[in-house]
């Protein structure tokens, strides 16, 4: 019997994503054994060509990592999602805008003039800025179009399934793997891991006290960070409380708060606005004591970079989407 086909793709990641698929160690080989991989980039020698010379549908799934920042990018998730019987999205990158998704911050001017003309690091001294399109002697150069706003996988084309995580822990990849090639898949639009925050799986849990006030904001490098108890109660901005489980707990465990890379619980529409309501409702409240207002003006100051904290892996999939710059 044909084994089912399988591709990967790397759209706007760090890698990490593809990293991960290595480090499934010998259940690789179980992968490999049982699926037929007819593209895969960064690890195969197969061409879009050949992607285009499949069937539609004939791609039994395939797994995309990264959000869409560039054309190409969206031309491939769309050649892609029409071979392809499901789409997977595979990481937070794709799933929430992840990281790539902070550029939302930004535009497309804005970035290249920091990147190509004002780093330190960089000698251009004619500023010259990448172009689409460039004529040279032996004819006209091409690249493709950066977008000034970058979009989650599902802002590009219908996503099946979720697969969550910076990135997705290997556990949940072989669980996901097992159910496609076993048909026993949830329903389409499921996130591929368990619905309840990661405050219900947290070691530090059993300790946290059944209130939390914050009186003062911390970053992890000002304090010593006691291992077992909750980030919360140590005046830490911990996103497990709005944050999906899944993940072993992977911050958790390494004395590190939670950034929220798992994405929200269902339900949840924007992930960010849940975790600055969540702090909101904590901050300075003391017992039934409430602080004087400059009080708590001094105390939100002392958190730094709060979209950055709120929508590090989010901004993209938010309500807003992007900053809006005139
Ligand atoms: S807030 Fe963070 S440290 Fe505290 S219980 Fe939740 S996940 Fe654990
Ligand atoms: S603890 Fe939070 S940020 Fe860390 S891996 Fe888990 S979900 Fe992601």
């Amino acid at each position: 019997m044909a084994k089912p086909k399988v591709a990967f793709y790397w759209c706007a990641s760090c890698g990490g994503c593809e990293e991960t698929v290595v480090d499934l160690n010998e259940d690789l080989l179980k992968v490999a054994d049982a699926v037929d991989i007819v593209f895969w980039p960064v690890a195969l020698d197969f061409k879009r060509k050949d992607v285009e010379a499949l069937g539609d549908g004939e791609i039994a799934v395939s797994f995309i990592n990264g959000a869409i920042r560039t054309e190409e990018q969206e031309e491939m998730v769309k050649l892609l999602r029409t071979k392809s019987g499901l789409v997977v999205a595979f990481g937070s990158c794709a799933h929430l805008g992840g990281i790539p998704g902070l550029g939302n911050f930004w535009t497309r001017d804005t970035i290249f003039q920091r990147v190509y003309q004002e780093v330190p690091t960089v000698e251009n001294p004619e500023g010259t800025l990448p172009q689409e399109k460039i004529a040279v002697d032996v004819g006209e150069l091409t690249l493709p179009q950066f977008y000034d706003t970058v979009k989650t996988l599902d802002q590009s084309i219908p996503v099946d399934y979720y697969l969550p995580g910076c990135p997705p822990p290997p556990d949940l990849i072989m669980n996901a793997v097992n159910a496609i090639l076993k048909g026993e898949l949830p329903e389409k639009g499921a996130v591929l891991a368990p619905d309840k925050a990661l405050c219900d799986t947290c070691p530090r849990a059993e300790k946290k006290p059944e209130k939390i006030s914050i009186k003062e904001i911390k970053r992890p490098h000002e304090i010593e960070l006691d291992p077992e108890k909750c980030f919360l109660e140590q005046g830490i901005i911990c996103l497990g409380p709005v944050t999906r489980s899944g993940c072993g707990e992977r911050c958790i465990k390494a004395n590190m708060p939670c950034r929220g890379c798992f994405g929200p619980v269902d339900g949840v529409v924007d992930q960010g606005a849940k975790g600055l309501s969540m702090i909101a409702s904590i901050l300075g409240v003391e017992g039934e004591e409430k602080m004087a207002e400059e009080e708590v003006k001094k105390l939100v100051n002392g958190l730094e970079d709060p979209a950055g904290t709120f929508y590090r892996f989010s901004l993209p999939a938010s309500l807003l989407r992007r900053r809006r710059i005139e």
